[in-house]
């Protein structure tokens, strides 16, 4: 049987993820990683987790091994709720919040309730890659806005509002990942008067807002516009591995996802969601979360002093206030795809920008991530790739 005639349009339209081909390329304990996306492990709460998983077995005799509600555990979603109404003073019902695996899991929701093909979506120009590949499933037509450091370029936001019918934004309003872009909260105040002008639904992905190491917290979207769908994760404030995420939908939207989340998987794992929820009603989790956020703070500043130090005068990069990533801009006549061969062959490996752009690419920019290094290894990193630049002939 030839299995490549058997698949769907839809999965045959899927690229494979650029990036684990990167990190297969890279499995090298050798090489000094600036690429992956992996929060740090030593903030891990191990212990924690083994006292609350004893205490849920404990407990629930045999409760915690049943199948249970698609919505998801309810003391869980009274946790995230009570976590809107301290952070934001927003009111999220519980009828609103739906558990899912890992935000991941509420963007492929969404893309399934939202997206026939041809509809037009608009994303930030770059944004995160696994989400371009859960919407491509669907087909939708992608209308990429460019992203300055204050947000999306208004202008052209408004442009594409205008000249087509656009369903929906999907935006990553905190510490954008790839760029660790911020948008200002007088641009969060304009998108919400364009989306309502226009009538377009507001996706927003948020995994990285808690993670705050400067400046002040923005804005909930969701105080500003209506029409605004959350999406929330555990992974980067607790563990990626629990693959605990949620979505906050108003009622009519909420129902829809309801289906699809319960055709897709029946309900998030209830083992994980009692012991979540057993951790949260035991710790603090903004203590935690203060933790991580001081030490990904300092990991951000000697990055920047690394680079400072190392990379070429040429080189832009992002400052940003949160989040696990800082976004490189070389000149436009260099390929960050170039570097990267000549970066693994002198044992440093980040991201090349190219497969974060929708249609109109840029080959000349480079993810970094800060999060899982050490700072003495990050120095030898970037001298590393400072080798690479020179290597490539990109070095003035
Ligand atoms: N959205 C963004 C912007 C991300 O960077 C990630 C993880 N890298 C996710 C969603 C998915 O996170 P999770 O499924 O672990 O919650």
């Amino acid at each position: 049987m030839n299995y490549s005639n058997l698949f769907s349009e839809r999965i045959n339209n899927v690229p494979k993820s650029f990036i684990r081909e990167i990190l297969s390329l890279i499995q090298n304990d050798d090489i000094i990683s600036f690429a992956g996306g992996l929060p740090n492990p030593d903030f891990f709460p191990v212990e924690e987790f083994r006292q609350a998983s004893n205490k849920v077995l404990m407990d629930c005799d045999t409760d915690a091994l049943q199948y249970t509600i698609t919505e998801g555990y309810r003391p869980l979603r009274e946790h995230i709720s009570k976590r809107y109404k301290q952070k934001f003073n927003l009111d999220v019902p519980l009828e609103q919040i739906l558990i899912t695996s890992g935000s991941q899991q509420g963007i492929d929701l969404l893309a399934k309730v939202l997206m026939n093909k041809g509809d037009g979506l608009l994303i930030e120009n770059p944004t995160y890659l696994a989400a371009i590949q859960s919407f491509i499933v669907y087909q939708p037509e992608f209308f990429p806005v460019s992203l300055q450091n204050d947000g999306p370029d208004l202008a052209e936001m408004e442009q594409i509002l205008e000249k087509h019918d656009i369903k929906a934004f999907y935006s990553i309003p905190n510490f954008q990942n790839p760029t660790g872009l911020t948008y200002s909260d007088e641009k969060r105040r304009h998108i919400a008067d364009l989306l309502k002008k226009h009538n377009t639904l507001l996706l927003v992905d948020d995994p990285y807002g808690d993670i705050r190491f400067e400046g002040t917290p923005a804005e909930s979207f969701k105080n500003l516009y209506e029409h605004t769908i959350l999406m929330g994760s555990f992974s980067k404030t607790v563990s990626p591995g629990c693959r605990l995420g949620w979505l906050v939908a108003p009622k009519e939207i909420y129902e829809k996802l309801y289906i699809a989340k319960q055709a897709s998987d029946l309900h998030t794992s209830y083992l994980t969601q009692r012991i979540m929820a057993q951790f949260l009603d035991d710790h603090d989790l903004d203590q935690h979360v203060s933790k991580i956020s001081d030490f990904y703070g300092k990991q951000k500043d000697a990055m920047i002093r690394a680079i400072n130090e190392y990379l070429p005068d040429f080189v832009e990069y992002t400052k940003p206030e949160g989040g696990m990533f800082i976004w490189l801009t070389i000149r436009e006549d260099m390929d960050a795809l170039k570097l990267f061969r000549a970066a693994v062959e002198e044992g440093v490996a980040f991201v090349p920008g190219e497969p974060f752009f929708v249609n109109r690419k840029k080959k000349n920019t480079l993810r970094m991530n800060f999060t899982n290094v050490s700072e003495d290894v990050m120095m030898e990193g970037m001298k590393r790739l400072a080798r690479a630049f020179q290597k490539v002939g990109y070095s003035k």
